[in-house]
């Protein structure tokens, strides 16, 4: 059996503590993290996992857009929604496909992608993934929930009957999220008493609810570059990440809209760390443990399939860092990964490139 052998600073475990060591790798898992007195000038960091995504408006990508959230966004006549049902298959799916190769060449393993579009929706979005190293959990609506991973439901405001989708998906063992509280705290409750599997924005959820969040252990996916271009937050205490995290929540990142924001995990890390000032560990954390909620391995562990990033510092000019964990958060570009090593073990697909 083939092994490879990956050498360098790692951050093992859940809480990403840093060691010099080496990981052994063998059929996409790794089978042993030997520690070192020293390593070579690499970083090794578990791959990204985009917890909030829409794929399927790249079609409209940066089209000149006043307006707010409900002209932009909201089903079933916001622009983004006349936009996708306008293009055209083959253009929608391209640009899918061009979405999700860039998130590959950020370091991104695996992304949660809320498909409008119905059954139809879903099978580009299949399409546009094919042989790609990452894993795309598709969470459809308008009927495309029976055929996909689960139902992405755009709020429980604009969706009557949402308990029977819920149900239904429930029944066939699928994935449920909801977006909630992502303009006032009105669609929250009803989300969360569907017991979801996570949650997505809660930019202006309360405390209660927060704590909910946390008893619940209902994870909450935040995607603040979407709140402040869609004009929903204007400071740091919205989303309340800060509030999130101190309550117990279990808080995951992702991009939102690709229409309006870029896939890119670094850009969200460093955007989301100078302006909530949250603490580089628990948001690097926050960028990996998406991949958690739909059980697939996250960390550097042994025993775990191998899903990481081969970093070279001296490539970003960061080399002189005092601590490798802040600078992934602040300074990561993509240009400073030199490995990805992707393992998707459901489809039995492992890619080291
Ligand atoms: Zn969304």
């Amino acid at each position: 059996m083939e092994t490879t052998i990956f050498s360098g600073l790692v951050l093992l475990g859940p809480d990403l503590e840093v060691r010099p060591a080496d990981v052994v790798v063998e059929a996409g898992r790794i089978v042993a993290i030997e520690e070192r007195r020293r390593s070579p000038a690499r970083w090794i960091c578990p791959a990204f996992f985009n917890a909030h995504t829409h794929v399927g408006d790249t079609v409209a990508m940066d089209v000149p857009a006043p307006g707010d959230l409900d002209a932009l966004v909201r089903p079933p006549d916001g622009l983004k929604h006349r936009m996708l049902r306008a293009a055209p298959a083959d253009d929608c799916r391209a640009g899918m496909r061009a979405t999700l190769e860039r998130m590959v060449r950020g370091g991104t393993t695996g992304c949660a992608d809320f498909r409008e579009g119905g059954v139809r929706g879903i099978e580009l979005l299949r399409m546009a993934a094919r042989d790609l190293p990452i894993r795309v959990v598709g969470l459809g609506r308008d009927g495309g929930e029976m055929v996909a991973d689960g139902a992405g439901i755009a709020s429980a405001r604009d969706l009557s009957g949402y308990d029977e989708v819920v149900a239904r998906v429930r029944a066939r063992g699928g994935i449920i999220a909801f977006h909630a509280g992502e303009q006032d705290d009105g669609d929250v409750d009803p989300a969360l008493d569907c017991h979801p599997d996570f949650v997505v924005h809660m930019t202006h959820a309360t405390d209660r609810q927060l704590r909910r969040c946390a008893d619940e252990g209902i994870p909450i996916a935040v995607c603040p570059r979407s709140n402040w271009r869609l004009g929903v937050s204007q400071g740091p205490h919205h989303p309340p990440i800060t509030r999130m995290l101190d309550h117990g929540c279990r808080v995951l990142l992702g991009t939102d809209n690709a229409m309006f924001v870029s896939p890119d995990m670094a850009s969200e890390l460093m955007f989301t760390s100078f302006v909530y000032g949250t603490d580089a560990g628990l948001l690097l954390r926050a960028a990996i443990e998406g991949a958690a909620v739909i059980g697939l391995p996250s960390w550097i562990e042994t025993g775990a399939w191998a899903n990481f990033l081969v970093i070279d510092p001296a490539r970003g000019g960061v080399g002189s860092s005092h601590d490798p964990v802040a600078s992934l958060v602040r300074r990561l570009d993509s240009s400073m990964i030199e490995t990805k090593v992707f393992t998707l073990k459901d489809e039995s697909m492992k890619t080291i490139f």
